[in-house]
């Protein structure tokens, strides 16, 4: 578990605040690119202080953007801030605080899914796997649609021991859309429980510190798909009004509620959506002691059917031929009840199930490339063939 650590060990000189900075500059949030600033310094150190003691260490800040958790972090006293940012209009922003803190910060104008990590930090900081963490932290309050897909690359990294774990247990805390933040910090039984919670939790200590309401952020962050905002009618204009509201499935059910407890849709607005910040530190001995891509994919197959019984996942890990026998060789070896459901399972359970099929995958070597999506794509192809060559030609 992170300590948290003290912000103010490194007074910056006088500069414009977050929102001059962003008024000076003109650096209007971008809604394509899913752009909510930060401007609350005490937040930001709030931030900055689950990462723990940064004093003398090297960060590594995804997204800085108009650089407002960039001076908690330099504020903390670090050695040195690497700042990588795609959007090229933030760099002017970032130069001046830079000038603030002079040697200290490096600006990589870049995509952080595509930056190489394992050159990023001097060779010195080097620590092996079994020592404590090394003195390098990535922070970043990134985007949604980049946080997950860069957290399941890293993930992949931590297991690997490369990109920015080529240092060491490298230790990260990064924001995510509160839901995501519950998935991946689940415990089995848990309605969360997913396929992130098994990939994080069998690599990393995982902690969900803390969460920022939506409403922190400027502009406030939210969703894409419709609310409905209601309020009491009486039953038939109610009826009336659902009647012509076009709204995304899981709104349905509020559209339900609305019938039965006569309430009315009066308007709709945006889902706004509420912010967790979560903290990494890569285990010393992962969980599953399995390749990435072998527990990624008994842990994707799994949940395939996350509300059946969890068998009907694991079946898709075998062709149709011997699809049942292998299946219950699996589920006994590995010691897993086949009727429990996927959220329902431990890590030992999912550790079990990983070795199995790794023996099994040993025997016979095609398991391993078998591809359920893909056969059935086939077996869908096939048949569409079938149907265009029996029918009879028209004159
Ligand atoms: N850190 C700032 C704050 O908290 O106010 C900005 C946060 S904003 C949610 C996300 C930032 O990440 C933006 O500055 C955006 O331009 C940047 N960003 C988005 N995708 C990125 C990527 N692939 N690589 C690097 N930066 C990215």
């Amino acid at each position: 578990m992170a300590v948290p650590g003290k912000v103010a060990a490194f007074h910056l000189p006088p500069l414009p605040t977050v929102g001059e900075i962003i008024k000076l500059f003109r650096l209007k949030a971008q809604k394509q690119l899913s752009q909510n600033f930060l401007l609350d310094l005490r937040l930001t150190d709030k931030i900055v202080r689950q990462a723990g003691k940064l004093k003398n260490t090297h960060v590594c800040e995804v997204g800085p953007g108009p650089g407002g958790i960039t001076r908690s972090i330099l504020s903390a006293g670090v050695e040195q801030l690497l700042l990588i940012e795609k959007d090229a209009r933030f760099i002017p922003g970032l130069q001046m605080l830079s000038e603030a803190a002079p040697g200290r910060v490096r600006i990589v104008h870049g995509d952080i899914l595509t930056y190489k990590m394992d050159k990023a930090f001097p060779k010195h900081l080097k620590k092996n796997w079994e020592d404590e963490p090394p003195d390098i932290h990535i922070i970043g309050n990134l985007p949604f649609s980049v946080s997950t897909p860069l957290i399941i690359k890293w993930l992949e990294n931590v297991s690997k021991k490369d990109g920015p774990f080529i240092y060491g247990r490298t230790q990260m805390t990064l924001t995510f859309q509160k839901e995501v933040a519950e998935r991946l910090t689940a415990n089995p039984g848990g309605k969360q429980r997913s396929r992130l919670s098994i990939m994080s939790q069998h690599l990393c200590n995982v902690e969900n510190c803390f969460v920022i309401p939506g409403q922190a952020f400027v502009p406030k962050p939210e969703f894409g798909s419709k609310v409905a905002v209601i309020s009491p009618k009486p039953p038939n204009k109610a009826r009336r009004k659902a009647k012509n509201c076009r709204l995304a499935d899981a709104m349905m059910i509020i559209c339900c509620h609305l019938l039965s407890a006569r309430f009315s849709l009066v308007n709709e607005r945006n889902w706004l959506v509420d912010v967790a910040v979560v903290h990494f530190t890569p285990l010393v001995q992962p969980k599953i002691q399995q390749p990435f891509e072998l527990v990624e994919k008994v842990v994707r197959s799994v949940f395939q059917f996350r509300r059946k019984y969890c068998f009907r996942g694991v079946e898709t890990l075998f062709p149709e031929g011997g699809r049942l026998k292998r299946t219950e060789q699996l589920m006994m070896t590995a010691d897993v009840d086949p009727t429990l459901r996927p959220f329902q399972l431990s890590m030992s359970h999912f550790r079990n199930l990983c070795n199995t099929y790794r023996k099994m995958c040993d025997e016979d070597p095609s398991l391993f490339v078998y591809n359920y999506r893909e056969e059935l794509k086939q077996k869908k192809k096939v048949k569409n063939l079938l149907k265009s060559t029996s029918q009879p030609e028209q004159m």
